[in-house]
Order: structure tokens, then sequence, then C-alpha cells
């Protein structure tokens, strides 16, 4: 979808929620027009979710390191946030959500995995108040 219509959608849909006080569950993969229409914003891998927290808090304080690689991907037209998420490269291939790995399912490909990663998996808890973030570290 280009990017004016994607435009006239989005706009729809908010005039439709203020007008009838919906709630929707948006899913997407654009970072850019998540952060323009989500108040609470869920990160999932391999079909967990890893991070949760309000909009603007997940794209100015990430905690988890998959959200961080994620946003770091995003060109910013904003020189504030493309400062602030400098690019993440993440090494080797994306696990099968058949057969995940055991314990955190993002550990083949963390950067700072320790070797509970591997068998541990992570609860999703709260780190900071309405902050959620499944990892070790965090
Ligand atoms: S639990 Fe370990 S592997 Fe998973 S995101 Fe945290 S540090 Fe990385």
């Amino acid at each position: 979808m280009d990017v004016s219509i994607q435009a006239q959608i989005l706009n729809l849909l908010q005039d439709l929620q203020d007008e009838l006080e919906l709630t929707y569950l948006f899913i997407a993969h654009d970072l850019r027009v998540v952060r323009h229409i989500s108040d609470r914003i869920a990160v999932m891998y391999l079909g967990l979710i890893v991070e949760l927290a309000a909009g603007l808090e997940i794209y100015d304080e990430p905690l988890h390191p998959y959200t961080q690689a994620l946003l770091s991907a995003v060109p910013w037209t904003d020189p504030r946030l493309a400062r602030k998420h400098q690019r993440i490269i993440l090494e080797g291939e994306v696990s099968s959500a058949v057969n995940p790995p055991s314990g955190c399912r993002f550990h083949p490909r963390c950067p700072i995995a320790e070797d509970r990663c591997q068998n541990e998996s992570p609860q999703l808890r709260e780190v900071q108040p309405g902050h959620w973030v499944a990892c070790h570290l965090a």
C-alpha cells in the first residue's frame, strides 16, 4: 500500500476510534506506523511477547535486546530517534516457530546471551510500572 493510502486509512481508523470509542488490536511490522497509532505496544518473537509497554516508552527505552535490534533497523527521519537507535546487526538465522529453541527463544541470536539463556525461559515481568520484559538481564 502506498504511503498516501496508508495515511488515509490510518486517519480513518483514528476517526472511527474517536467517534465509536473503539479499541484496536493493530498488528504490523512497520514500527513508524505502530508508533503513530498505538497507546500500548507488545513486541513478539517466535510467538511470544518479549516486551510490552506504553507506545512512546518502547521507543524511548527499549529493554529487550530484540526490541532494540528491531528499532535499530528502522530508517528514522527524526535525528533524535536515529541517534538513539544505532544499528544492531543480529547474527544467525531466525529459528523455527514450530520447533523453537530451548530456554529463551531469542538466545541463538541474542548479542548478550548468557549460559542460562539456553535452558531457562525468561518470564514476562514488570520491571517498571506498566513496562513488561521477558529477559533474564532486563
Ligand atoms: S534472556 Fe538471555 S538470550 Fe533472552 S533476550 Fe535476555 S539476555 Fe538475550
